[in-house]
């Protein structure tokens, strides 16, 4: 069924919670793909009811809808096997949402997974991710972190000239020549926070595009290393398509290179960054016709230059989690200033989603047990940290709420639990991922006394007793 945008936006004014059910655009929809409404007009996402959830797990809570996971697998695997005709891969940007549930999960749906540092490397091989579909990223890769993945046989993407030299001073201790990606800045801009913007000539990440040809120079005499690939990144939360088809071509040219130079190049890696719904007017691309367009201009830039197919990679990271999570918070304090504004509190915050104080970002958030009443009061929604820009929600509709209600933000599965501090020493968050009426822990709640866990207290300064 084709849903027009219009017809749809509608819809989700007047009803935030109620997936668009075709299911082919996850990242378009604000609430994972199970959301309903039960007999008793309360919100259950995968058959559980998120009001129980909360009273068995305890709050903050960040859920995760498994259906709408795979589903987003799914829609990337099957809009590449579609619309492009030589082999692909969806790699998944781990950084969006760390763990062996969802490693195990990404895995099991045939996805690689990408890697920044050996905490993310060592979740993904423990989550039974084939060191195989896995690479590391990184613009300051340590030695160990280096040796590491190649002891496990990762693939390592090259970033900068120091992490040629480390991998050469470390090679006379390899077994086999690394598998090695390329990464350049393709100088490409588009419109996002200005601290998701990679692209761009002036970022930290990857070489300069000046540097493109003496590297591959460099590299071609290094016995120990073999480059399989290119890699670029230009963004996050990106709504346009151009600059994804613009890229294309600037790839392209540098695999032509690459293969000139004599470089059995095999997979361009193009990268992720597809935008999602975080509140109703955001109007994001489907992962369909992201993918179609990416095909069509990799197979074109490929035709122009008579080059032979690569194999397409692409690396989601928000699109593919962000829409499966929701976080429950409890509301406690309300704060009335007359003529001014109206503040409830929640029992977590900055700490448990930094998203709207580092970015600005907006949220879609109903009350877990009263989704369908009229949303007929302003409330801004703010956490309970020592921060006045500690607030999750300024501004937003709900019906009138009060202490002990469970507030629902959705499409937090990307960029939260990744993200989140003790700050204020506030213990983080469990998690448990939903599935057909079963709720598994998939994240245990941190307690207080673990945030103890790594301070030291020289004898000198121990308390008299
Ligand atoms: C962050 C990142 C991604 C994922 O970006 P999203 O916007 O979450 O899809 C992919 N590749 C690299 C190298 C990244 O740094």
């Amino acid at each position: 069924m084709v849903i027009s945008s219009q017809t749809m936006d509608q819809g989700l004014i007047e009803r935030p919670y109620e997936p668009d059910r075709d299911g082919s655009s996850p990242n378009r929809n604000l609430a994972p793909l199970t959301t309903s409404l039960d007999g008793e007009d309360r919100l259950r996402i995968g058959g559980c009811r998120l009001s129980e959830l909360a009273a068995t797990y305890g709050t903050p809570l960040y859920v995760l809808d498994e259906a709408t996971l795979r589903s987003t697998c799914r829609a990337y695997r099957q809009a590449l096997e579609r619309h492009y005709p030589g082999p692909s891969l969806p790699i998944y940007a781990s950084k969006a949402n760390s763990s062996l549930a969802i490693t195990a999960l990404v895995a099991s749906e045939g996805l690689g997974l990408d890697a920044v540092s050996a905490g993310e490397l060592l979740t993904a091989l423990a989550g039974g991710m084939p060191p195989e579909r896995i690479v590391l990223h990184g613009n300051n890769k340590s030695a160990e972190e280096l040796a590491l993945a190649v002891e496990r046989g990762v693939t390592v993407v090259l970033d900068n000239w120091r992490d040629i030299e480390l991998l050469s001073e470390l090679a006379p201790g390899f077994l086999q020549p690394v598998r090695l990606m390329l990464r350049f800045t393709p100088g490409i801009e588009c419109h996002t926070h200005e601290y998701i913007r990679t692209g761009h000539l002036d970022s930290k990440f990857g070489f300069d595009p000046d540097q493109l040809e003496a590297v591959l120079v460099h590299l071609a005499a290094c016995p120990w290393g073999r480059l399989t690939g290119l890699h670029a990144h230009i963004g996050s939360q990106i709504f346009e398509l151009q600059p994804h088809r613009d890229l294309a071509g600037v790839m392209a040219d540098a695999l032509q290179l690459a293969r000139s130079l004599g470089h059995p190049v095999s997979d361009l890696n193009v990268g992720g960054g597809l935008g999602i719904r975080y509140v109703v007017n955001d109007d994001p691309p489907s992962i369909e016709a992201w993918v179609a367009a990416v095909a069509a201009a990799v197979v074109a830039a490929c035709q122009d230059r008579g080059l032979e197919l690569p194999r397409l990679l692409c690396e989601p990271g928000r699109s593919l989690v962000a829409t499966a999570g929701v976080t429950l918070y409890r509301i406690g304090s309300r704060k009335q200033i007359p003529g001014i504004r109206t503040y409830l509190s929640v029992d977590g915050g900055m700490s448990d989603n930094p998203r709207p104080i580092t970015y600005q970002s907006l949220y879609t958030a109903v009350l877990a047990d009263r989704p369908a009443a009229e949303a007929s009061e302003t409330v801004t929604v703010a956490g309970k940290h020592c921060e006045s820009g500690d607030v999750l929600l300024r501004d937003v509709q709900l019906p009138p709420a009060s202490e002990g209600d469970v507030l629902a933000v959705f499409a937090t599965g990307a960029y939260n639990a990744s993200m989140a501090s003790t700050y204020n020493r506030l213990p983080r968050p469990a998690a448990v991922l939903v599935h057909e009426g079963v709720a598994d822990l998939v994240q245990r709640r941190e307690q207080p006394e673990e945030l103890l866990r790594y301070d030291v207290l020289p004898a000198r300064l121990s308390p008299v007793p």
